[in-house]
């Protein structure tokens, strides 16, 4: 049975661009639009020597329509549960948002393993919040560039054991 990675987190963290680094095409849509991936996509990751799924989720819409929120809520829960692991991708640059705070609620709940991913970490913008991350008590959050293709091997490190 293939070990299963669901990337979570909210519209605009980058998602999308971490999914398609780990899957190697563009099978997700990665958009400078917040919220356009809607979907559940499935692929086959491979990290160094690992191989295993990867799901990339749609994230909790930031619109005040609340019947789309939990359409978001449920696609993300859907998600948890078909996986393995998550990694809860946050936006070192924007820090933590309200909006993460929901995701942190649905992962302490229902997932047996959370990896914190702060994106977006490259250059020194994201240190605030990369320390910010602390606070939301999933751990230490690891550093990534989804875009320049950096934390990748610390992401293995913490897989390898998983798998
Ligand atoms: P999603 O909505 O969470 O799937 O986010 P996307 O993958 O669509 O990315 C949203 C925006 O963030 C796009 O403009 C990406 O180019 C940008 N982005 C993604 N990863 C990084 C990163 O590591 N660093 C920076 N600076 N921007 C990124
Ligand atoms: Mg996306």
């Amino acid at each position: 049975m293939s070990f299963t990675l669901a990337i979570v987190g909210r519209p605009n963290v980058g998602k999308s661009t971490l999914f398609n680094r780990l899957v190697g095409k563009r099978l997700a849509l990665v958009d400078d639009q917040p919220g356009v991936t809607r979907d559940l996509r499935e692929g086959q990751a491979r990290l160094g020597d690992l191989r295993f799924t990867v799901i990339d989720t749609a994230g909790l819409e930031e619109a005040t329509d609340e019947s789309l929120q939990g359409r978001m809520r449920k696609l993300t829960e859907r998600a948890v549960d078909m996986a393995d692991a998550c990694l809860f991708v946050i936006d070192a640059r924007a820090g933590v948002l309200p909006a993460d705070e929901v995701f942190a609620d649905i992962l302490r709940r229902r997932s047996a393993h959370v990896i914190l991913g702060a994106n977006k970490a490259e250059g020194t913008a994201a240190e605030a919040g990369v320390l910010e991350g602390y606070a939301l008590g999933l751990g230490e959050p690891l550093r990534l560039s989804a875009e320049h293709g950096e934390g990748m091997g610390e992401l293995h490190a913490i897989l390898m054991p998983l798998i």
